[in-house]
């Protein structure tokens, strides 16, 4: 799953890449190139969603390395479990890519460790 992982911090990058987007109806969109406030708090949000993204990749990838390390107690298997959900949610927002794979659909999980 580890490329699951790459797979999700790269999206994360590109969405990073996109910059301030603001809603249609901000003031910063007629005024460029002026001082301004922004009103939308829509980049505030955006910049907040990645990084909460960013810390589940790194919780699940945490997880996964104490896995492999051999704790495996009902606990580590559990909070690996939990997370490989999440970021398998994650990664369905993104399916359309041409680098996400079938097997990181949720529910298919049998797959993932193969
Ligand atoms: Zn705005």
């Amino acid at each position: 799953m580890d490329d699951l992982i790459a797979f999700l911090r790269a999206r994360l990058d590109d969405d990073e890449q996109l910059g301030e987007i603001h809603t249609p109806d901000c003031e910063a969109r007629n005024l460029y190139g002026w001082e301004f406030v922004c009103r939308c708090d829509l980049p505030a949000r955006r910049s907040a969603d990645i990084a909460a993204k960013r810390r589940i990749v790194d919780a699940y990838e945490n997880a996964t390395r104490i896995a492999a390390q051999g704790h495996n107690s009902a606990y580590a298997a559990g909070e690996l479990a939990a997370y490989e959900t999440a970021v398998r949610a994650l990664a369905l927002a993104d399916s359309h890519h041409p680098d996400y794979r079938a097997e990181w659909r949720p529910g298919d999980q049998s797959a993932a460790h193969s």
